[in-house]
């Protein structure tokens, strides 16, 4: 058994993970030894497919911006769950962090005066969301990877995928972990550790995001007792391309772009006559799905999907190549039509994860309302302070990442530097996790028998499933049949097989523990959208069509137990903004 071990342990790098190196190399001033652990290499995170920009008031004597606005968007945005100490505090951080990234050096686009240029975004009611061209995540990624490679007490460990969590006594030791490289599981054990391993939206076959996006931090913190947040919040963005599902940024409705139905009518005017396109994302999410369900959409030829247009043709070439170079690009490339000349065809897809790790306004994560697992922290999409509620506002995630990155990379670090070295010690429970998993790995999923599982089915089964039944509109009988499925698909997935038999760079092994994740987080998003008898932000309940304040102003926790999800609930907490009826 290979043990590292190292004062902190920071899972993920992407910008949430490197954020909280950057920040934990800092007030250490380099003393204690950090990890980062990731299962791609670490500039492959999903962060750098990020478009559009992200938030911050940075200009408010100019613009008449304000903290208070962008927390009250924000609050009225999430639907009224977000927990409103966290906006506050989210409001007031975010602009140090875009001053911190322009230090770094991040290319942003500019104002001719030379101000970092804002855009319009949904659900914000100034342009307050600054960018970089429409490869904002790209820039900011390349930029913080860049620093951290200046710091020499941090080691990156690409290509190695943690498979569980080593709690012991109510403290995490660290984490198993999988070298893809090589094949071979070793034991990572940390005095305090960060999971930064990002959202979950894999668990949908229409989605804007990457293959590696599966909820792995999530389903490993769950299964070691530590509860889930408000799983049934999942995001659909407005605009994902058809047929593929990649992502259109909301720039582009920001820039000026219009949503047209067949007819060549600019439909958001029912929907949200004042913000038009421009309305949140759940707004726009609906609004597109009842145009198709009710017949004004088109259908596409080979998936049969219902679409609508986003036409970009009234920017102009100029603007479109200045401003959205790369949407221009994808749209050609993916599909051949060029947004110059021709609307792009989108629907709703699976885009973000409101719901993660349960964790309190700064990150420190917890078992339940009241106990902290005390060495515990998260950061960025995997965890939910409860900063978006039941919906997040598009660029609010990218300055989340930051702002959370260096609160958690400050707090694991300052905790590390005092803690004791016997959370290092190779107890008898490391060994006993590190067997369990090799078992698991290594004899259970390399499964002999030709009738073993297919897990290539299972995934597309999976797919089908959250795609027809958890979209944009739910009701208790699809959810009741996507529940059924999962827990068959999850019956069949104890008989996989892993048919790649080398060890080096098995990614049919990786894909079949992702899939394990997958299927427990998928559990958890139906159980939890079951339970939520009304409707808010992202989730919308055909049979529950109204928002109950009185019954479900309240986050949702799922713990792990062997026959699925327990949940429990934990009150919102309201600050300055009392509930009230959203209308754009
Ligand atoms: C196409 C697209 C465009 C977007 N555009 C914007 C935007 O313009 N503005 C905005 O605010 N938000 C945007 N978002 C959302 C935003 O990009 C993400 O929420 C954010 O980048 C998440 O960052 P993260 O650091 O939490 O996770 P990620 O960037 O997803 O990084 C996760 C990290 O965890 C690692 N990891 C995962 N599992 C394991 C494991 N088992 N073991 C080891 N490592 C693991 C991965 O290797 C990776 O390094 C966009 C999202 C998409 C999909």
């Amino acid at each position: 058994m290979e043990v590292l071990k190292y004062d902190l342990l920071i899972l993920g790098s992407g910008l949430a993970g490197l954020r909280a190196a950057i920040q934990a190399a800092i007030v250490s001033k380099e003393k204690i030894r950090i990890a980062v652990i990731s299962k791609l290499h670490a500039m492959r995170s999903h962060s750098v497919a990020a478009e559009g920009g992200i938030a911050g008031v940075l200009y408010p004597e100019a613009t008449g911006d304000s903290l208070d606005l962008h927390a009250y968007d924000t609050v009225k945005g999430s639907d009224f769950l977000a927990d409103q100490d966290v906006v506050e505090l989210f409001v007031r951080f975010a602009p140090e962090e875009l001053k911190f990234l322009d230090h770094l050096g991040v290319p942003w686009s500019r104002t001719p005066d030379g101000r970092i240029a804002q855009r319009m975004f949904g659900g914000m009611s100034i342009p307050r969301t600054a960018y970089a061209a429409d490869k904002t995540g790209f820039f900011i990624m390349s930029t913080l990877y860049d620093n951290v490679l200046r710091f020499e007490n941090i080691d990156i460990y690409h290509e190695h995928m943690a498979t569980s969590l080593i709690m012991e006594n109510g403290y995490v030791k660290g984490f198993t972990v999988l070298d893809l490289k090589e094949g071979v599981l070793k034991v990572f054990l940390g005095k305090a550790s960060i999971i930064a391993t990002g959202g979950a939206a894999r668990i949908y076959g229409f989605t804007t995001v990457s293959s590696s996006v599966t909820g792995d931090g999530a389903a490993m913190s769950y299964r070691a007792g530590i509860p889930l947040k408000d799983m049934e919040f999942m995001q659909f963005h407005p605009t994902g391309i058809v047929p593929s599902g990649i992502l259109i940024t909301e720039a582009a409705r920001g820039e000026g772009g219009y949503l047209i139905n067949r007819s060549g009518e600019r439909f958001m005017s029912r929907y949200a006559p004042q913000r038009m396109e421009v309305a949140p994302r759940d707004i726009v999410a609906r609004a597109i799905v009842r145009e198709i369900q009710e017949g004004r959409g088109f259908i596409h030829e080979e998936s049969g999907l219902g679409y609508v247009h986003l036409d970009l043709r009234h920017l102009g070439e100029e603007k479109i190549n200045t401003r959205l170079p790369f949407i221009r690009e994808l749209s050609k490339k993916l599909i051949n039509v060029d947004p110059v000349h021709e609307p792009i065809p989108v629907r709703p897809t699976a885009h973000y994860t409101m719901g993660g790790i349960h964790a309190d306004t700064y990150g420190h994560i917890m078992f339940n309302s009241t106990d902290y697992v005390p060495n515990l922290w998260g950061a960025g999409e995997a965890v939910a302070t409860s900063l978006h509620g039941a919906n997040r506002l598009g660029s609010n995630s990218l300055a989340e990442c930051v702002v959370w990155g260096r609160f958690t990379g400050e707090s694991a670090a300052r905790y590390a530097e005092n803690a004791s070295s016997s959370l290092l010690e190779v107890s008898s429970t490391v060994e006993e996790i590190f067997k369990r998993e090799e078992k698991r790995l290594f004899d259970q999923m390399f499964k002999p028998e030709l009738n073993a599982e297919d897990p290539y089915i299972i995934r597309q089964e999976l797919w089908r499933t959250m795609d027809t039944y958890v979209y944009v509109f739910r009701d208790e009988k699809g959810l009741l049949e996507a529940g059924r499925i999962v827990r068959d698909l999850k019956d069949r997935f104890s008989r996989v097989r892993v048919d790649d038999k080398s060890r080096k760079y098995n990614m049919n092994l990786k894909e079949v523990i992702e899939l394990g994740n997958m299927l427990d987080i998928a559990e958890v998003v139906i159980v939890s959208a079951l339970a939520r008898t009304e409707s808010r932000g992202a989730h919308y309940r055909t049979d529950y069509p109204k928002r109950d304040d009185v019954n479900w102003l309240k986050h949702t926790l799922a713990y792990y137990t062997p026959e699925g999800p327990r949940l429990d609930y934990i009150p919102v907490r309201i600050t300055r903004w009392k509930p009230e009826e959203r209308k754009y």
